[in-house]
């Protein structure tokens, strides 16, 4: 496979801003300053932020990154998810750990990576995607724990972050295949809840839908800004506000309301029990599996 090593670049650097994840989220700090903080220095390795940083905190699971005046810090005994997406000239490398800051969450952070050990050992070339949602809710369940089974893992290509498959946390009977030459981002999500996420009416992560013109020059002048800018790829408020200012985010949520921008909704559990998420990035090879970024490594040090 010839791009091989770019997904492997991008997957290195993510892996070294998960580093820096593990040094400073403690109780107290500004999801926000942590956010700026991690992404900044994707930037400085040489790379992009392939979405903003999500830092989901307890019962949040998923595409919580902090808005333009975010205020929120990380609250005593916390569990609190970590997802980074680099990307190196659109290969990228999607990961996530979990840090629980009081003893009470080990067993649901322990059950979370245990279940992307059997995840990634479920996952080769001709295993049906199936197996590997079987894989992990077996795991999970066996530690008394439940996977969220309305969250999965996906197929990606260069600036595609979903490109098409998807990678089930629980058993669905779908029979489709991995393949060699695919690449997929695999994370269980575990929770001591109801074992699904609702949607809520905030969030702050935006992702271009379509560039058909709007028929008001301004907004088709932003619109075509963000694809060049962002491509597919998920972007944050707050990047385009730091660029345009106020006017920006007008016009975004103008076209967030005529459906040429995708606002996502942060996700929480439905029975507000906590989440714990572990991910990894691979690459399917005709001579096995490679994971780009290594995520259980970086948690034994
Ligand atoms: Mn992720
Ligand atoms: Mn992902």
């Amino acid at each position: 496979m010839e791009d091989l090593e770019k997904w492997v670049a991008a997957g290195d650097i993510a892996r070294e801003v998960l580093g820096k994840a593990l040094d400073l989220v403690r109780e107290g700090v500004r999801l926000l300053q942590l956010a700026e903080e991690l992404e900044s220095y994707i930037r400085r390795m040489g790379a992009q932020p392939a979405f903003p940083v999500n830092i989901s905190v307890n019962e949040v699971a998923a595409h919580y990154s902090p808005s333009v005046n975010d205020e929120a810090v990380i609250p005593p005994g916390a569990v609190v998810k970590v997802d980074v997406g680099v990307h190196v000239d659109g290969y990228i490398a999607d990961t996530a750990l979990t840090i629980a800051l009081s003893p009470r969450h080990a067993a649901l952070v322990d059950a979370a990576q245990h279940a992307l050990r059997e995840a990634l050992s479920a996952l080769k070339a001709g295993a049906r995607l199936s197996e590997i949602g079987s894989a992990v809710e077996r795991a999970v369940k066996a530690r008394g724990f439940k996977p969220i089974s309305n969250l999965s893992g996906h197929s990606m290509s260069r600036y595609v972050l979903h490109s098409g498959k998807s990678v089930p946390n629980v058993h669905t009977g779908a029979r489709e295949r991995v393949r060699v030459g695919e690449v997929y981002a695999v994370e269980p999500f575990v929770t001591e809840g109801a074992g699904y996420v609702v949607e809520t009416d905030y969030g702050a992560i935006y992702r271009v839908l379509s560039v058909r013109s709007t028929g008001i020059r301004e907004l088709d002048s932003l619109l075509r800004d963000l694809w060049r800018k962002y491509r597919g790829l998920p972007f944050s408020e707050r990047w385009v506000y730091r660029e345009m200012g106020e006017e920006g985010l007008k016009g975004l949520r103008r076209l967030v309301s005529i459906r040429r921008v995708y606002l996502y909704p942060v996700l929480v559990e439905a029975g507000r029990g906590a989440v714990a998420q572990f991910e990894d990035t691979v690459v399917v090879t005709r001579r096995g599996i490679v994971n780009t970024t290594r995520v259980l490594e970086l948690c034994r040090r």
